[in-house]
């Protein structure tokens, strides 16, 4: 049997691709796995325990736990998206709030967090829920599927990231203004790129897409077409 086919987008928070990476699953016929909504969900899990985000060990535990007791489960959701459940309960909105954003960046930097979550994001691509997976994050053609169909690295300029991201905040009714988001892009940035583990970075034979002078449409058209140039038949 051959395996699903797997494209790999990582980049930078900001840089769309989450809407990209769901709009190339749903064009495709394929599955999309948002990992940051895992790390989102531990880091949601520790803000309920009252452990703090920068307890190695307490947020190691707990991602070792909820893991170990099936209480964090991933599965495609409606319209192309994932639907990430914590202890039963669809927590797709609490953890997009500004708090769990930090306090993802601040556990995915914990080894034993990423260990415990690394069987997990693997295992989804070999369930062969569809032919094929869009796998988005930091690490996915890094780390995570190294041997990946297509590897796209999607990026754009900080000030582009901002406000992209000011606005989805916007809508979903924040107040934080322009200001407060560009610094918490930068501050997520510099966490990102700058840890010890999986650190953000281009993987050597990953596609580099600027998206800071396109709009998302001309972003998702341009990786369709790698993705159909690559895949061929199975795109
Ligand atoms: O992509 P998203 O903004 O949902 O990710 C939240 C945080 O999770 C990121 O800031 C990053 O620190 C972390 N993350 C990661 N590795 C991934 C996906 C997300 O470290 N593969």
């Amino acid at each position: 049997m051959t395996r699903s086919a797997i494209i790999a987008m990582d980049g930078p928070a900001g840089a769309g691709k989450s809407s990209v990476a769901r709009r190339l699953a749903g064009a495709l016929g394929y599955t999309l796995l948002d990992t940051g909504a895992l790390y989102r969900a531990i880091a949601l899990a520790c803000a309920r325990a009252r452990v703090s985000f920068s307890d190695a060990a307490g947020a190691s535990a707990i991602a070792e736990d909820v893991v170990r007791r099936g209480a964090l489960v991933i599965e495609p959701g409606e319209g192309s998206g994932m639907l990430v459940k914590l202890d039963g309960a669809d927590v797709g909105d609490a953890i997009r709030t500004p708090e769990i954003s930090m306090g993802a960046s601040t556990v995915s930097a914990h080894p034993g967090v990423r260990a415990a979550l690394l069987d997990l994001q693997r295992d989804f691509a070999k369930r062969g829920l569809a032919r094929g997976v869009v796998a988005e994050g930091r690490d996915i053609g890094t780390v995570i599927f190294p041997d990946a169909d297509l590897k796209i690295f999607l990026t754009a300029s900080v000030e582009r990231r901002a406000e992209r991201r000011h606005s989805e905040l916007s809508e979903r009714g924040s107040q934080l203004s322009l200001e407060q988001t560009r610094d918490e892009v930068v501050a997520r940035d510099k966490q990102d790129e700058g840890r010890a583990i999986a650190p953000l970075r281009r993987a050597p034979d990953a596609m580099l897409v600027d998206s800071s002078d396109l709009d998302l449409e001309a972003v998702f058209e341009q990786c369709l077409a790698l993705a159909r140039e690559r895949l061929g038949d199975r795109a």
